[in-house]
This record gives C-alpha cells, sequence and structure tokens, in this order.
C-alpha cells in the first residue's frame, strides 16, 4: 500500500488549504474562543463546507454525498488542524455519517444521509459515562416497555452534543457494566423534552455536552445496528473517529512545528540565532522524524477504513496512540522552544497544545491505545 495521495486527494487537499486559510484560520478560531456564541461554530461557514461537499465527504453519492471515502475526510480534518477550525465536522460528517452509512437501515440512511450532506442536520455521539474513555463501561439502561424501550442515564463529554439535531446513544439492553455484549446504539430526536443538554467549556474552547435522559419513551425503529450486539458497530464508528482526530492533530503537529521551526531561524539569543544550537537542532531533528511516522501511520489508517472497514480497528488505534505522543510532544517542545512565551494569547502555539491535549484524551489517548494494540497483539 503506498501511502500517499492520489491526485485527486492532491485536489481535494489544496481546495481545503485554500478555503480554510481564507475562511477559517487560526483568527476565526480566535473570534469565537473570545466571543463564545451558543453553537462554538460559525454556521453560515459550515453551510459553506457542506455546499463544497465536506459535511457528506464520506456519505455515498446516491445519498447526496461525494463519496471521498475516509482519506477524503482525513485530508480535510487535517487542514482542519492546521488552522484550528472549529465545525461540527467531526461529530456529524465523521461519527454520524460513518453510524447511519456503515449501520443503518435503508429508512434511516434516507432519512439522515442526505440531512448530513446539505449541512442541514447535526449529529453527536454520546458513548462515555466517565472521565475516562471506557466504550465497554456503559450503564446508560434501555428497559424495554411497550413495543420499544424506555432510555435513561447520562453521558459525559458528548462533543457537539449541545447543538446536535439527533444523538446516537450507546446503551444497556443487557448484560452489567463492563460487558461487550448487550449493548445497543439508539439513534434518538435531541431536543426530546426527556433530555436534557448542558454545555461544558472545555480547555480546548470547543464544544462539549453532558447529557442526562430520563425516561425516554422510543420504538424499535430507533435501534441503530443489532440489539444487543452494538458493541461491534461502536467500534467500528469510534474507529473512524480516533483515525479522523488523528489527523486533525497531525494537522496541528506539523502546523506548530513549522512555526516553532521558522522561529528557531529568526529568534537571536547570545548573538546568534538560536536554531543554530546544536541542542536544539537536536529536538527539531528529532520531532521532525516522529511526525514523519505519525504522518504514516494516520494515512494507513485511513486507508485501512477505505480498503476494509471491518477490520481497520487496530490500525486506527495504532494511528491514536501515535499522534496522542507527536502530536503532545511538538506542542510542548513548541512552547519550550518559544522560550515559554508560547502559552502567551498572542502567540497561537497555546492554542493548539490545548486543543491536541483535548483531542489526544478523546475515544482513548496513547496509553489506552498502546495497551489496546497491546493486548490484541498477545502481550
Ligand atoms: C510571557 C511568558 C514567558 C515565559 N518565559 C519563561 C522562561 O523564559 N523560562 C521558563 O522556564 N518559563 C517561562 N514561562 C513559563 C512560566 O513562567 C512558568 O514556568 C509556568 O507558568 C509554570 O509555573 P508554575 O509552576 O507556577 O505553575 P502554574 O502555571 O501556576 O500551574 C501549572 C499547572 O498546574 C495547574 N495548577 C496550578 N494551581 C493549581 C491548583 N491549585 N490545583 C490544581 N491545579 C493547579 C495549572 O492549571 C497548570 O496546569 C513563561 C511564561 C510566560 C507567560
Amino acid at each position: 500500500m503506498l501511502l500517499i495521495l492520489n491526485e485527486e486527494q492532491e485536489m481535494l487537499q489544496d481546495a481545503a488549504r485554500g478555503f480554510l486559510a481564507e475562511k477559517a484560520p487560526v483568527a476565526a478560531f480566535r473570534k469565537i474562543r473570545d466571543s463564545k456564541p451558543a453553537d462554538g461554530f460559525c454556521r453560515e461557514l459550515w453551510l459553506e463546507m457542506a455546499q463544497m461537499g465536506w459535511a457528506g465527504i464520506i456519505v455515498e453519492e446516491e445519498h447526496g454525498g461525494s463519496g471521498f471515502g475516509y482519506v477524503g475526510a482525513g485530508v480535510l480534518a487535517e487542514q482542519m488542524g492546521r488552522n484550528l477550525t472549529a465545525s461540527p465536522f467531526f461529530s456529524t460528517s465523521v461519527l454520524g455519517a460513518t453510524a447511519i452509512q456503515q449501520f443503518g437501515t435503508e429508512k434511516q440512511k434516507e432519512e439522515n444521509l442526505a440531512a448530513i450532506s446539505s449541512g442541514e442536520s447535526l449529529f453527536a455521539l454520546a458513548v462515555d459515562e466517565g472521565p475516562r474513555h471506557n466504550p465497554g463501561r456503559i450503564t446508560f439502561s434501555a428497559e424495554p416497555s411497550g413495543n420499544g424501550f424506555t432510555l435513561s442515564g447520562a453521558k459525559t463529554f458528548v462533543a457537539d452534543g449541545h447543538v446536535a439535531d439527533r444523538l446516537i446513544i450507546a446503551a444497556r439492553t443487557s448484560g452489567e457494566e463492563g460487558d461487550t455484549h448487550g449493548i445497543t446504539l439508539f439513534l434518538v430526536d435531541a431536543d426530546a423534552p426527556e433530555i436534557v443538554r448542558e454545555r461544558t467549556p472545555m480547555v480546548d474552547s470547543r464544544n462539549a455536552a453532558n447529557i442526562v435522559v430520563d425516561g425516554l419513551e422510543v420504538t424499535g425503529d430507533a435501534i441503530l445496528g443489532e440489539l444487543d450486539g452494538g458493541y461491534g458497530a461502536l467500534e467500528g464508528i469510534l474507529s473512524a473517529g480516533r483515525a479522523v482526530l488523528s489527523a486533525e492533530m497531525s494537522g496541528s503537529a506539523q502546523q506548530v512545528f513549522g512555526v516553532t521551526t521558522d522561529y528557531l531561524k529568526e529568534r537571536e539569543q547570545f548573538g546568534q540565532k538560536i536554531g543554530s544550537f546544536q541542542g536544539l537542532q537536536h529536538r527539531a531533528a528529532h520531532l521532525a522524524t516522529e511526525i514523519e511516522m505519525m504522518k504514516s501511520a494516520v494515512l494507513k489508517s485511513l486507508k485501512d477504513l477505505d480498503a476494509d472497514f471491518d477490520n481497520a480497528g487496530m490500525t486506527c488505534s495504532l494511528a491514536k496512540a501515535k499522534t496522542g505522543q507527536v502530536a503532545q510532544l511538538a506542542t510542548k517542545e513548541a512552547i519550550q522552544m518559544h522560550g515559554g512565551i508560547g502559552v502567551t494569547d498572542e502567540y497561537d502555539v497555546g492554542l493548539y497544545f490545548k486543543r491536541v491535549h483535548v483531542a489526544q484524551q478523546m475515544f482513548g489517548d496513547a496509553g489506552f491505545h498502546s495497551d489496546r494494540w497491546a493486548r490484541n497483539s498477545g502481550f
């Protein structure tokens, strides 16, 4: 497998680079961060992205999407990571679209995929219930009642949960906390009166919400995928999320590395450019090689998702583990090599650091994924 982009994907990359530099550079993110709009992103910009086919980037053309697959989604996410672009792309176009396209019934596809592609409908995936990612530990209950279920429970760190129109909730229909069997995914309207959503400000100034559901009645039609067998679908959705989030972090890491090496070449101390010091050169060279490995791991995971979705989970874990380490190293080194001033608000570096800090925790940090990889390999 060649770990390079094809011509079409390169064109998408060029288009994304130009568009985001003009419409959604870091300055636009700063404005959102400082003015704290209720949505947490710019709706007009999101609709423009949708018009360019980005909202439906992985959605097949028959459902109104642009059918670019996960490599296409990663190409966009990487450029968004470079610009710190805030949008519902991850929650809706990656998590929501993957859930419906891979595991939805024909009816669910017809009802949702075109609305995702047009930018009309926003989605959020509600998985975790505690401070750390753990998709098996689900206690959110779905009790059988009448010809459907009653949903009750609480979810944490739901990306874009407060603005989503539809929620995909992982609930327990049987088994005990920690069992992977007995989990079922439900697709529900987010504005039901039984659902209370509270936005939780995060250090990266992005959107997340705590969600409490109390006695929401749904029919069997709300099930996405198999009853009791939703864990496999959840793993697939999370894999897609992990790979695309890795692509975003990779973009952020590459951007701060570029800014840092520029700084090393211009900042003078002790009468010379600080980039002439061997100590800093070694650190920059180490980072450059780590970044190359990270880029390869990310592209491999995206290509695996496109080629064989059901078996891509481990390379997505590899990408998330590697990217979690390298993006953190890159942003920390950026602050250090800027002599500490990288944390000041005048510099963008600190904003990348904060975004990477949150993104690397989401859906499993480097420790979680290294452990998963090791266990799966029989260590
Ligand atoms: C303009 C500028 C220039 C700088 N230049 C340099 C430089 O030249 N050299 C250098 O080494 N450093 C530099 N720095 C970095 C800075 O001076 C300190 O190194 C850094 O702020 C650590 O300080 P601290 O140990 O007091 O920790 P703090 O900044 O106070 O906190 C460190 C961490 O602990 C957390 N924390 C603090 N208190 C609590 C609490 N009560 N409970 C829970 N968590 C808590 C904070 O949230 C943070 O995550 C610079 C910073 C700036 C802004």
